[in-house]
């Protein structure tokens, strides 16, 4: 028989399916856009039930494409925006609150309350990650503590946490299911990634009740039977995965060293750092990378706030191109450059500078200089964030020998010519560059036994294209010297 997988990805702002056949050809795709909640500064909510609403839709309508049913397809994989934050009543399924999106500031004082008693260290020991609000301990902190009767309601078994693949898992299975995979576990800041279980520490430090806990499984593993009437159908979920997690499996990067790198909104960089749990000295993260057959990989992740939300910016505020495609046209014709440095801090600058309050700027403009320059300088501010990053992993231990890309802007060739040439490491882009949601499918297809194992994942990645690096040094080294001194003026703490 055919085999029919049916990958889930829901993101931040839409939720996809893709249904693929047995050589993970894509037989139909769906997606739909669900709204963002701002009820103030720096707040960010979904609602709940736009985010299932959504799922379902778009799983009804890839079905209904590649003329399938529930029943026709023989694993389900889930990946998605990691750390959201979502709390149900387990009688009736009902959300409690909305769910609190990772990009969500509402718990900074908390998170700085912590710190400064001291409690920065033994949490990121436990779980390689840095005391802020973006991971979800503080978020479901923020609900019991902010809904009537949530705190007593918790600790009487009455109440369900759950990031978004656990939601998910709950209401695909009629509520049967309350599990999560041991990636997106490792983002709540609960979950001690060392001995791989729930924390009572921790639990104690943000006081969660256990109670509210799902029980956290391999990546590839049994998640239970959808059934929802959306499938049409019953059909096993055998695999899940966080959004990054799942792009370096859709990459194959399944063995020590290899390394992604995501150019959507934002750039996600991931290592797998096998059997180590390296501890940054440089503020990465190190968090669960995949849990396959019991066995942890680790991974060393950093990211870049702003990477393709810059084209937007030079599109909707600058206006100087009409769509982010153009700016490879741009930067073609006008070279590299050497003058104008754009430092687009709009949020802060992450890892390695960790400066929430600075902010962006365009320096080293002369009378000449224009839109061509900016857009260019624009492009080359990504790679040499980039830069950054891979220069903190080496620190900490990892080089990887390549790096592997995906997400929207690395349609953009001269962006990956020049990301080689600044990272002085070659570039490879496959032809498949839907990663994330590939990934999910991967992990399906392994449970469910149709891919013999990871080496069958290895043979199915294909190469597009690969950009060695061939910049002189002496060029290299005076374009990041310009670099650092931009990134040194618009630091506002050292
Ligand atoms: P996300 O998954 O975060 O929504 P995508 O992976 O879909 O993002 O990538 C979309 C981003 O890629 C947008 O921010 C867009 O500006 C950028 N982008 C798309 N095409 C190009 C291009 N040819 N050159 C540069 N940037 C691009």
């Amino acid at each position: 028989m055919a085999h029919r997988i049916l990958a889930i990805d829901q993101g931040t702002s839409s939720s996809r399916t893709v249904i693929y056949d047995d050589s993970f050809a894509v037989l139909a795709s769906a997606q739909q856009e669900f709204p963002q909640i701002y009820p103030q500064s720096g707040w960010v909510e979904h609602d709940p039930e736009a985010i299932w609403t959504s799922v379902q839709a778009v799983t009804r309508q890839s079905l209904r494409d590649a003329s399938l049913a529930g029943g026709d397809i023989s694993a389900i994989g889930i990946t998605n925006q990691r750390e959201t934050t979502l709390v149900w009543d387990r009688e009736t399924g009902e959300c409690i609150y909305n769910a609190i999106v990772w990009q969500d500031r509402r718990t900074a004082d908390y998170c700085a309350e912590l710190k400064h008693a001291g409690h920065e260290t033994m949490v990121a020991a436990k779980t390689g990650l840095r005391l802020d609000p973006y991971f979800s301990a503080t978020k479901l902190a923020w609900i019991l503590d902010h809904v009537d009767g949530a705190r007593a309601r918790a600790a009487a078994g009455e109440l369900a946490f759950g990031t978004v693949d656990c939601f998910l898992l709950w209401r695909l299975s009629g509520g049967e299911r309350h599990c999560t995979d041991a990636t997106n576990a490792s983002r709540t800041m609960m979950f001690n990634i060392h001995t791989q279980e729930w924390d009572s520490e921790l639990l104690e430090l943000f006081d969660i009740p256990a109670a509210l806990l799902p029980e956290v499984m391999d990546c590839a593993a049994e998640f239970g039977i959808a059934n929802d009437e959306c499938l049409g159908g019953n059909a096993p979920v055998l695999g899940v995965a966080g959004d990054q997690q799942a792009a370096l499996i859709g990459q194959a990067g399944l063995e020590y060293g290899m390394t992604k790198s995501t150019y959507g909104t934002g750039c996600f960089v991931l290592a797998n750092t096998g059997a180590a749990a390296l501890q940054s000295e440089h503020q990465l993260l190190t968090t669960v990378a995949m849990r396959l057959r019991g066995e942890v990989s680790y991974g060393l992740e950093g990211s870049v706030f702003v990477a393709g939300s810059a084209m937007q910016w030079l599109r909707d505020e600058l206006r100087i191109i009409d769509a982010a495609p153009e700016s490879e046209a741009i930067a073609e014709r006008t070279g590299v450059v050497d003058d104008v440095v754009v430092v687009p801090a709009f949020a802060g600058l992450g890892a390695p500078y960790w400066d929430p309050t600075a902010r962006g700027a365009i320096l080293g403009m002369s009378r000449g200089s224009g839109r061509d320059a900016i857009v260019t300088a624009t492009l080359q501010a990504i790679a040499y964030q980039t830069r950054d990053l891979m220069d903190a992993m080496a620190d900490d231990g990892i080089s990887p020998s390549v790096i592997r890309v995906d997400g929207g802007m690395v349609a953009n060739n001269w962006f990956l010519q020049f990301l080689a040439d600044i990272l002085e490491t070659p570039v490879e882009r496959p032809t498949n560059v839907e990663s994330t949601v590939l990934g999910a499918a991967y992990l399906a297809a392994f449970q469910a036994g149709h891919v013999s194992g990871p080496e069958q994942l290895t043979e199915n990645w294909k190469l597009d294209v690969r950009y060695e690096p061939r910049m002189a040094e002496s060029e290299r080294n005076a374009l990041l010297a310009g670099w650092h001194d931009a990134v040194r003026r618009v630091r506002t703490q050292e």
